[in-house]
């Protein structure tokens, strides 16, 4: 475990051992109360309390006083099942009796604070950021040459080695995120990729190994699984498929980038909950009133939600409802945070829409395990409604809807943003003159250059056969042209090939600021009309869009 990340659970949990005193004082008042006359809503204010130890208890590593915390909640249930006028003396002695309990180990936690309690080991390491560097082993050179610098005008870094020594002494010292053996499985060669297999280390032994073969069939590609090949490609190969592969298996490797939504009204607790995720690399919202939920969820996109079933002004059962309701949250995971009481609850009354209940204490292994697998699942389904399935870029309707949400979001935050049309020059030519399979590569190719080249906070989609959109949060008209510029001249430099003829492709583009537009069809006209400039003006141009270029685009509308 990290050492910031240790520091910041060792202060969570002093905090919540500070908060402890308050919640035994106010057991203690509570004790009393009912001592002088029953009431309903005194015993169910004690629940809620009980209810709420048991559950960040054991998650603070506390779980003597969680199971404490629990038998009463379990007493007190019980009795408020079936409500008498009077308390029974002798309900009121097992109550009293459990409640001592309790306040005897809240008492010995504030007076004997211990630190190492309640440090927790997460199982999985945060993961490593996502390198860009691909290393090749071939003794041939054309091909490989040709291959790598395809990949590094895209904006891969590539090295190539000749010897399995250079290859494991590189993979050691540069931890490449893809190594390719280019090979036929020739008896010598199989002993040195043994080798090689066997003298990695912890750090590399996890990179994924593609394996590029001249002889595609069964046998070679047993051999390749075998020799723990990830990937295999027949050659001769393109760089698309290569690029394919790469993000195939390096997205196996690595977190996706998850964003999880947490709503607990107890703000000490689903900080707990979310530093055991961030550490993983999930994005974590907490909100601790659930009247915010539409509206976050409106503006951002949430993988899956976990849902504390105590929250101020309603149950969270409540709020599973109202999502439910929601067309466009019909899919998404909903997580509830449980003790074995509510659980009961939960079996008797059935489709309210809960995927799936962790019951607390929680344990970090099982609520990152639980998280990453239901996360995944509501990923790629969302994936497949969102994509182009083509380029792995946003389709044309998921776009526009996120043009709208960056409206909503640089409204409220006062920020900048822009958003830029890109279409490809002369396309018809490419595809008229080498062929659709070839324009589909040069479309490929536009769409990994810009996934390389830009953060991952930018937006990118397909806005239709040969044109591309892009939302630049955060940033300014003139910053988000500079980046275009150089995409852009990236882009006029590589060399496409079809078979033995070589040609080079440009692209036009419109960029148009946030606020000078204010909504999204004023953005994309506005991005539109400047495309539309730098067609006019011979292509292969950027152009910033100003209101006057907004009304010459639509007079050439009208006049069309
Ligand atoms: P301009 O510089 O004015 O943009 O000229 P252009 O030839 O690119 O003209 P236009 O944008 O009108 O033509 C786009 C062409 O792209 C027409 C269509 O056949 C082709 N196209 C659209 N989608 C695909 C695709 O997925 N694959 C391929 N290969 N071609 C496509
Ligand atoms: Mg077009
Ligand atoms: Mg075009």
């Amino acid at each position: 475990m990290n050492k910031d990340l240790r520091q910041a659970l060792e202060k969570l949990r002093i905090e919540y051992v500070g908060k402890l005193s308050e919640t035994t004082q106010q057991i203690e008042e509570l004790c009393q109360r009912l001592n002088e006359s029953v009431e309903i809503e005194v015993m169910e204010t004690l629940m809620q309390i009980c209810h709420k130890l048991a559950g960040s208890g054991g998650t603070f590593g506390l779980p003597v006083l969680s199971d404490a915390a629990k038998k009463l909640e379990l007493v007190l249930s019980n009795m408020l099942e079936k409500p008498s006028e009077k308390l029974l003396e002798s309900q009121y002695q097992i109550i009293l009796k459990n409640s001592e309990m309790l306040l005897q180990e809240c008492r010995k936690i504030i007076s004997y604070s211990n630190p190492e309690i309640g440090k927790q080991e997460y199982l999985i390491k945060a993961e490593k950021e996502l390198s860009n560097l691909i290393l090749i082993k071939s003794d041939e050179s054309q091909h490989i040459n040709q291959l790598a610098t395809q990949l590094c005008h895209i904006g891969f870094e590539v090295s190539i080695t000749e010897t399995f020594m250079d290859l494991s002494r590189l993979a050691e010292e540069k931890l490449p995120s893809l190594i390719i053996i280019k090979t036929e499985f020739s008896d010598s060669e199989l002993s040195e990729i043994q080798d090689f297999l066997g003298q990695r280390s912890s750090k590399t032994e996890n990179i994924p190994l593609l394996y590029l073969c001249e002889r595609n069939n069964f046998i070679t590609r047993l051999t390749a699984v075998r020799l723990e090949g990830a990937g295999f490609l027949g050659l001769p190969t393109n760089s698309i498929k290569v690029i394919d592969q790469y993000y195939y298996l390096t997205q196996k490797q690595h977190a996706r980038n998850y964003h999880v939504l947490i709503i607990d009204d107890d703000p000490i607790l689903a900080k707990r909950y979310a530093l055991a995720l961030e550490n993983v690399g999930i994005q974590v919202t907490i909100l601790t009133n659930p009247n915010q939920a539409l509206n976050l969820l409106s503006e951002k996109t949430v993988d899956l939600v976990l849902l504390d079933f105590h929250l101020q002004e309603c149950n969270g059962f409540e709020v599973a409802k109202i999502l439910r309701q929601l067309d466009h949250y019909i899919s998404l995971p909903i997580i509830f945070l449980s003790t074995e009481i509510n659980l009961n609850r939960f079996m008797r009354s059935a489709h309210l829409g809960i995927d799936d209940f962790l019951t607390k204490p929680i344990v970090d292994e099982d609520l990152i395990s639980i998280v990453m697998r239901r996360a995944e699942r509501s990923y790629i389904l969302r994936n497949l409604i969102e994509q182009d399935s083509a380029t792995g870029l946003l389709n044309h309707s998921r776009l526009k809807l996120d043009l709208h949400l960056e409206v909503l979001r640089s409204d409220r935050t006062g920020m900048k943003f822009c958003y830029a049309l890109i279409d490809i020059d002369h396309f018809k030519v490419v595809n008229d003159t080498y062929g659709h399979f070839i324009g589909d590569i040069v479309i490929k190719t536009l769409a990994h250059l810009l996934q390389q080249r830009l953060r991952s906070i930018d937006r990118i989609g397909r806005y239709g056969g040969e044109e591309f959109g892009i939302i630049f949060p955060n940033t300014s008209v003139e910053e988000g042209l500079s980046v275009l510029a150089q995409i852009h001249k990236k882009f006029s430099e590589i060399e496409f090939m079809a078979g033995d003829s070589k040609f080079f492709v440009t692209f036009s583009a419109g960029i148009a600021e946030y606020p000078t537009f204010m909504t999204g069809e004023l953005l994309n006209l506005a991005a539109d009309a400047a495309l539309y400039e730098s067609k006019r003006g011979g292509r292969n141009r950027l152009t910033i869009a100003t209101p006057e270029v907004v009304v010459c685009g639509m007079q050439h509308e009208k006049s069309k």
